[in-house]
């Protein structure tokens, strides 16, 4: 069948006689097309004064409880007006995996923020008997801002620890987490007993990380391309965190205390991606957490990551040209 279609094709070509000039023309027009489309995009990513080497705010938060009794704990009200700030500065929240690859697909002028839930509680994720999440949970809470909000996705990742969001039972874990997978969010990888890394045996580390991205996968048929280190500390190695017998992550995120850098921008290091807790402008949180870095961004906008919408270019002003690491240069837009 292959031969006799190949004939046939051959035959088709032999009768009909070339046309040199026509597709010379038509070379010259593919080209012409290519250069008017660059241009066209480097015109629009300057004209919202796109900036993809900039900085993303991964946010960090762990439970959001009526009655906060630590300063890693937000009320839903606080939550809400949290993400609704987010909404109103042009924020569009990626997942820490998307961030990680380099696949921001956001719309033109938007800015990504990675939101990131720590310790699998109960408070962000618990299901009624209908499979629904319950009222003021975290992803309830997420879901009713994106449907405020058209065109605001609802996207996040939540480290993973044994803690499962407070399930024992394994088919309860299972639809907890298979939950996530179905709406769209990314499970990490938080390690199993949630212990400091760091001056642990390579052995020790690879057991925390494996076994806890096993059983994760055995209940959802998920693989963890990110991990978030507990307490932001790193193992003395700190490939440790991303490539084991048992796992291979594209990125290892800290817990502290500023704006990450670009994928696409020279200082970005997979290993350890900062993060920046939710937190009033008081005490501890003056100057390193979300409140004080969203000012900042806000009053810095060459600092920080703006998108040109089109996810196959990574768009900047010129004068930042030797930011950019060398292995995106093919998609570079330069303006
Ligand atoms: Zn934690």
């Amino acid at each position: 069948m292959g031969l006799v279609a190949a004939a046939a094709i051959v035959t088709g070509c032999d009768s009909q006689q070339p046309d040199t000039a026509k597709l010379t023309d038509t070379k010259a027009n593919a080209a012409a097309r290519i250069k008017a489309g660059k241009a066209a995009r480097t015109k629009a990513a300057a004209k919202v004064k796109a900036n993809e080497l900039g900085q993303i705010p991964v946010l960090m938060w762990h439970r959001i409880v009526p009655k906060p009794q630590t300063t890693d704990d937000r009320s839903p009200e606080q939550f809400r007006a949290d993400l609704e700030r987010l909404v109103r500065e042009d924020y569009v929240p990626i997942t820490a995996a998307e961030m990680v690859a380099g696949k921001i697909n956001i719309p033109a002028g938007k800015h990504p923020v990675v939101l990131t839930f720590d310790d699998s509680s109960p408070s962000q994720l618990t299901l009624n008997e209908m499979g629904v999440p319950q009222k003021d949970t975290a992803v309830a809470i997420l879901k009713e801002v994106a449907a405020k909000h058209p065109g605001w996705r609802p996207a996040a990742t939540f480290y993973v620890t044994r803690d499962m969001f407070g399930k024992t039972v394994r088919e309860e874990q299972a639809q907890a987490l298979l939950w996530l997978k179905d709406n769209g969010f990314e499970i990490g990888n938080h390690t199993r007993d949630h212990l400091n890394l760091r001056g642990r045996s390579q052995k020790e580390v690879e057991e925390q990380i494996g076994t806890i991205g096993k059983q994760i996968n055995s209940l959802s048929y998920t693989n963890p391309t990110t991990i978030a280190l507990p307490y932001g500390n790193q193992p003395r190695k700190k490939e440790w965190a991303l490539r084991g017998k048992q796992y291979n992550h594209q990125g290892a995120f800290l817990a502290g205390y500023t704006p990450a850098p670009a994928p696409f921008s020279k200082s970005f290091d997979a290993a350890g991606i900062p993060r920046i807790k939710v937190m009033e402008k008081k005490g501890d949180c003056a100057q390193f957490c979300s409140a004080a870095w969203l000012d900042w961004l806000k009053s810095n906008p060459d600092m920080r990551y703006t998108s040109d919408g089109d996810v196959s270019t990574v768009a900047y002003p010129k004068y930042k040209a030797p930011y950019l690491r060398k292995s995106f240069a093919t998609w570079s837009l330069p303006y």
